[in-house]
């Protein structure tokens, strides 16, 4: 039995500091001045820093990361990113793809990420190569971080013959969420038969769907402009709550009128929207001469709307976004600026993002959260206050995942001035 009690911890900005409890991985108790009978193995004094739960990256491509030197995407075009990666991919050993799969992990976990649903593209390229490192990954890492993993068809279903088998044998493997990539087919029937497909593939398995759409800043092309189709569906089909959209960056570009409408259909589908803003303010705009857009779906009108809303880095140095550390309050930095959330509150609720609504988006919201029977999976941040963790940048001081710390990060400033 292992207990571990933290002392004078920052839970909350309008509350006293607190302790928490924890025994044999998971929370026991949470409150002020914590009286405990046995003294426990380990014992850390926060000193009124923020603790928060573990971050959580929902959307993330680790077969994928550290290929922008390879091949660079010079146009800084979606259809260059497409096709460097594609090329880049028919060179793919399962050392390599180990390789850096295995290097995002360390470098999330460092930031304070143990919780991520990873996207391994599949396809007649790759085949299951990606989905096969991860598996054995998750294995690999299962004390310190939960994996799921999405059988993603980056190249079309029908652009890409053997796809929708091999992700069938991909989840029978024992990948957990079916992906989807409509606006890469030929076709918006194509697109819409690619919808159908992984429709029938999520409700065959009774698994959730995790899809990649309406990625465009123009709303001009049909295939990019599939989230009413979508929302008509999961209700149909009775997946309310088991959908999530990554990018839908259609919606920064629609009429507001339009986009309202669409937002109170997303809310009733149960629909979980996930912006990625690394990538998409960097691949989109890229026509505007003037008055650039920032290409994102707009995350306070979504949340007015209530929309569940999370986010999460996407990409790790590639040719779709050449950026990233696996720090997710960098990305959350970027978010707040680009979506206008400055204050206090809103910082906070930048929190919230990749947190407790990228939990929910993940169904795990009864193991998570900081309250008495949740997983002991946390971090002290060095910032004294959750308003200011994302302009802080504080590094995670401790990561703890089931009661157990995984990772210290020092901080030490020598001053000679
Ligand atoms: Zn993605």
């Amino acid at each position: 039995m292992s207990m571990m009690l933290i002392r004078n911890g920052r839970l909350a900005d309008d509350r006293e500091l607190e302790d928490l409890y924890i025994r044999d991985g998971k929370i026991e108790k949470v409150g002020v001045n914590l009286s405990v009978e046995k003294e426990p193995d380990t014992v850390i004094d926060a000193k009124g820093k923020v603790i928060l739960p573990t971050l959580i990256e929902c959307h993330i491509h680790p077969d994928k990361a550290f290929l922008e030197e390879r091949k660079p995407n010079e146009s800084g075009t979606l259809e260059e990113a497409i096709k460097n990666t594609g090329e880049l991919k028919a060179d793919y050993t399962y050392g390599d793809v180990k390789e850096r799969a295995e290097k995002v992990i360390q470098w999330v976990l460092r930031h304070g990420t143990t919780i991520m649903r990873a996207h391994p593209d599949v396809d007649h390229i790759e085949e299951l190569l990606g989905v096969e490192v991860l598996l054995e990954l998750k294995k690999k890492y299962k004390e310190v971080l939960d994996l799921q993993i999405v059988v993603f068809p980056q190249e079309g279903i029908f652009k890409s013959p053997g796809t929708l088998e091999r992700m069938e044998e991909g989840l029978r493997k024992g990948a957990d969420v079916v992906g989807g990539c409509p606006y890469n087919e030929e076709s918006l029937e194509d697109s819409k038969r690619h919808l159908e497909a992984v429709f029938d593939l999520a409700e065959k398995y009774d698994l959730p769907l995790d899809l990649h759409v309406d990625f465009a800043d123009n709303l001009e092309d049909p295939r990019y402009l599939l989230t009413e189709t979508i929302c008509e569906m999961t209700v149909e089909r009775g997946m309310q709550g088991k959908v999530a959209l990554g990018h839908v960056t259609t919606l920064g570009s629609m009429n507001p009128k339009d986009a309202e409408v669409l937002f109170d259909k997303i809310a009733e589908a149960g629909i979980t929207i996930v912006p990625l803003p690394a990538t998409d303010v960097y691949l989109n705009g890229r026509n505007d001469e003037k008055n650039i857009r920032r290409g994102m779906a707009p995350v306070g009108k979504l949340l007015e709307h209530g929309v569940n809303v999370a986010f999460s880095s996407n990409n790790i140095r590639n040719a779709f976004t050449p950026f990233g550390n696996g720090n997710l309050l960098l990305i959350g930095y970027l978010l707040a600026e680009t979506q206008f959330m400055g204050s206090a509150e809103q910082q906070r609720k930048v929190l919230e993002l990749i947190t407790y609504n990228a939990a929910k988006l993940l169904g795990m919201e009864d193991s998570y959260g900081l309250a008495p029977g949740k997983n002991a999976d946390f971090n002290i941040f060095d910032s004294t206050k959750l308003s200011d963790v994302i302009q802080d940048q504080p590094a995670a001081l401790y990561v703890v995942k089931r009661g157990k710390i995984i990772v210290e990060n020092d901080v030490q400033t020598k001053r000679h001035i």
